[in-house]
């Protein structure tokens, strides 16, 4: 086990008391503040819009925030505080779906931000849900697999209020995967006296979890790339693709390309990334990957760092990392004709402006990964009815359904003339819109 102490948040009672810097990171300023952007976007969108203001001063804000501090036992008996977060931002269209992030750099902001973004997803997709996303301080690599299980059993415990099948549904996202799906589900379970498998989704499949949900992410994301580059008449056996991120999302994300006939030539993680002008052996880079922990050192691959995948000159870029990776510092040298966001957020509202202007296609986060959520919501409706499909069926309900959503998304940009992320929002934001005016103001 790695040594936690210096790894992970302790509360220490010499700082003065502070909401976000006490137990975790302080939330970022400006661009790099993805809540700062969440709400920078949403307000460039509702311009294009004609929403009574009451309507648009709802959805600026979450509709309820659970933030909680709580001890874990670890292995060598000492016991350490830990912040987590859980935020609904709408409730309008259904059950509020999101994910949880474990990550050192959990921020209220971010997770705010997020939940937001989910809500724009799921309504986009005509999925019944609102959004939310939940998140904890933490490093999961610096525990061990017993105290990861401690913590994600306190943290659904303290969060359980927020939690239910026909309340809100936890999915994996950055730093968790479906055990920790499992233990969610399990703690939420045993409170309940009975098994609850709809609580969560993106669970392993022996306990009600979907055929192709892991997968599902890193799929959506190609379906998105193939309709784009039919769109722009451009044929998969003569298109190069550059990953950045090589986990869940960016490692599938790569695989459906070259199984298109694409040759992807570079790859990153965390640690840097790899360049092959003729294209990369996928297979071999999973094994050497698997075994050395990295891309980085690949035989055969020339070594590159993050910024530099960046700017590499391709056809599609999928950002399958993190946050605010595409910047005013970076955007102007990005040199691919189609931007495909695998992740939440990876470009800032400013980057957006000067790759607007410079005709970049971007496939915007909320259509581009809501492959995700998409199988989610087969997961749950599997759960609710006890009846599962099998995988040939998961991926077609998928590729339909992120098929449809991306045409919507063409049509309401070509139609209103404004950028993809816009039209895409525009779609989400009025729908959500429609159903609260159906709904009335409660009382
Ligand atoms: N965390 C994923 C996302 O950001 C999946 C959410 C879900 O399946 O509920 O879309």
């Amino acid at each position: 086990m790695a040594d936690t102490k210096d790894r992970n948040p302790v509360h220490q009672c010499n700082k003065p008391y502070s909401i976000s810097g006490d137990l975790g990171a302080v939330p970022p300023e400006g661009e790099q503040n993805p809540y700062v952007n969440a709400l920078a976007q949403f307000d460039k969108t509702v311009e294009h819009l004609n929403l009574k203001s009451g309507v648009v001063d709802t959805l600026r804000y979450p509709k309820r925030e659970l933030s909680v501090t709580f001890p874990v036992e670890l292995a060598n008996g000492d016991i350490r505080i830990f912040r987590g977060y859980r935020v609904h931002h709408s409730t309008v269209l259904g059950p509020t779906k999101g994910g949880i992030r474990y990550s050192p750099n959990v921020t209220l902001d971010e997770i705010r931000a997020l939940a937001m973004l989910m809500s724009w997803k799921c309504a986009l997709m005509n999925l019944p849900y609102g959004g939310a996303k939940g998140g904890v301080v933490v490093d999961p690599k610096a525990l061990s697999r017993r105290e990861l299980e401690r913590l994600t059993r306190r943290y659904a415990t303290e969060i359980s209020l927020m939690l239910g099948p026909e309340s809100d549904i936890p999915a994996p996202d950055m730093g968790t995967d479906s055990q920790v799906m499992a233990w969610i589900m399990d703690t939420y379970s045993m409170h309940k006296g009975y098994s609850v498998p709809a609580v969560t989704t993106g669970k392993p499949v022996e306990i009600g979890g979907s055929l192709g949900r892991t997968e599902a992410t890193g799929r959506g994301v190609v379906n998105t790339i193939e309709q784009a580059l039919k769109r722009m008449g451009m044929v998969p056996q003569r298109v190069s693709v550059a990953v950045q991120g090589f986990g869940n999302v960016g490692a599938v994300a790569a695989s459906c390309c070259r199984e298109l006939g694409m040759k992807v030539l570079a790859v990153s993680d965390s640690t840097g990334g790899i360049l092959k002008e003729d294209g990369l052996d996928l297979d071999s880079l999973k094994i050497h990957k698997k075994e050395s922990g990295q891309v980085s050192g690949f035989p055969g691959a020339e070594n590159i760092t993050n910024d530099e995948l960046l700017t590499l000159k391709c056809d599609v870029l999928v950002v399958a990392a993190m946050e605010n990776q595409i910047t005013s510092r970076n955007a102007d040298k990005i040199r691919a004709t189609i931007i495909a966001e695998g992740a939440n957020g990876p470009t800032t509202p400013e980057a957006d402006e000067i790759l607007n202007d410079r005709k970049v296609m971007t496939i915007p986060d909320i259509l581009c990964n809501a492959g995700g959520v998409t199988v989610s919501y087969l997961e749950w409706v599997q759960d609710l009815q006890s009846f599962y499909w099998p995988l040939e069926q998961i991926n077609l309900h998928l590729k339909n359904l992120i098929t449809a959503a991306f045409n919507n998304v063409m049509a309401c940009g070509e139609s209103h003339r404004v950028p993809n992320r816009v039209a895409a929002q525009m779609l989400a934001i009025q729908r959500i819109s429609d159903a609260i005016m159906i709904r009335g103001i409660y009382p």
